[in-house]
């Protein structure tokens, strides 16, 4: 039984008379344990997801289950769930103690179990020696410790967290995600993640969620959907992409080839219902692809192109090329070699790679 499960689930808000469609029909899957995220854009409705979840906020149709029970309609005191917001909203007057310990106290646990789940809970999150400080005397990552340990503590099946980690500076949201990550794995409990960042959402998760105008684009695991986004939107959300299109010249065992102009061909894998005249749009990674000053040999995807941008970025640089359709594409190139080319705006190059790195 999945430990959340969304059916059809639609959501309308009415604002100034008119009808918004925050969640168009979304149906997903969460399985007990798994750390999940919900990736997409600002207003995409990530947010009105999560809160359905957790019943802040109740479906305009479709169907809520948590453990395989219906809780569409169950306020949200009443559901296995624990939320973070980006807020902390810590008890200011208390200490990180009293915070953590202050939702065991209002459900009457017995003081030596209080203290034992306590303590425990704050060296899970990297605490102890901090207890009897009050949030203002806490760094940002810490307080956002105290929030997490505060959920958490109350042993919830699934917690929700809503852009947890967006009010910290660079270096610590990094370092949060993977602590978070650790913490998940310690308690073993769902995590369902909710960020616009896709490296964050890369770097913690089981499996993704795209999220589009109330609508999920692709569910898949990180690597899916890194390697194989299921349309433009994906794969220009998830990291850096080349959207290259074209006309199907031939295709031969599996392996179409692409002309865009006399000199430059690219071999795409496709299924066996391609054939010559289909229109194609692939997408290949900047990383995959190698740059050169003379024509390559081989069974590999070559265009050439006129160097447009080179950004030096420290372990890699960026080069723009710009092909002869007025295509531009992306390279990255390591500079962990003496032998990486130095090509400079203006510059005549070749662009390769390995026909499995075209993806349709
Ligand atoms: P996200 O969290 O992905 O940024 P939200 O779920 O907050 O997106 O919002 C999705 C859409 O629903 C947005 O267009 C937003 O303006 C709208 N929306 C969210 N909450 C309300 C509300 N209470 N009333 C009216 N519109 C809302
Ligand atoms: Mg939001």
């Amino acid at each position: 039984v999945p430990a959340i499960e969304l059916e059809n689930v639609v959501k309308e808000y009415v604002s100034h008379g008119e009808v918004v469609r925050a969640v168009k029909g979304v149906s997903l899957a969460i399985a007990e344990g798994e750390f999940f995220s919900l990736l997409g854009p600002s207003g995409c409705g990530k947010t009105t997801t999560m809160r359905m979840i957790a019943g802040f906020e109740e479906p305009t149709s479709g169907v809520v289950r948590l453990h395989g029970a219906d809780v569409t309609n169950v306020p949200p005191n009443k559901r296995d769930v624990n939320m973070v917001f980006q807020s902390y909203a810590l008890f200011p007057h208390m200490t990180v103690w009293e915070n953590v310990a202050f939702g065991l106290k209002r459900k009457k646990v017995p003081a030596d179990e209080i203290k034992r789940r306590v303590g425990e809970m704050l060296e899970i999150v990297h605490l102890q020696g901090r207890e009897r400080r009050r949030p203002q005397e806490l760094s940002g990552g810490q307080q956002q410790r105290v929030a997490l340990a505060r959920a958490l503590v109350n042993r919830p099946r699934a917690l929700l967290l809503d852009e947890p980690l967006g009010a910290l500076d660079l270096k610590l949201r990094q370092h949060m995600q993977i602590e978070l990550k650790r913490i998940q794995r310690e308690v073993g409990i769902t995590f369902v993640y909710v960020t616009h960042d896709q490296s964050e959402a890369l770097t913690m998760s089981d499996r993704i969620a795209v999220m589009r105008e109330g609508v999920v684009e692709q569910l898949a695991d990180p690597r899916e959907i890194y390697e194989r986004p299921a349309n433009e939107f994906v794969a220009g959300f998830i990291g850096t992409s080349n959207v290259l299109k074209g006309t199907i010249q031939q295709v031969t065992g599996g392996t179409a080839v692409l002309a865009l102009s006399p000199v430059d061909r690219i071999l795409v894998p496709v299924d066996g219902t391609a054939s010559a005249g289909d229109a194609i749009t692939m997408t290949v990674r900047p990383e995959k692809i190698m740059i050169s000053t003379e024509q390559p040999e081989g069974d590999l995807s070559v265009v050439r192109g006129t160097v447009s941008e080179v950004v030096y970025l420290g372990t890699y640089n960026s080069y723009t090329v710009a092909l002869a359709d007025g295509a531009e594409v992306t390279v990255f190139q390591q500079n962990a070699h003496d032998s990486s080319v130095t090509a400079e705006r203006g510059d005549t190059v070749w662009l390769s790679w390995q026909p499995r790195h075209s993806y349709v």
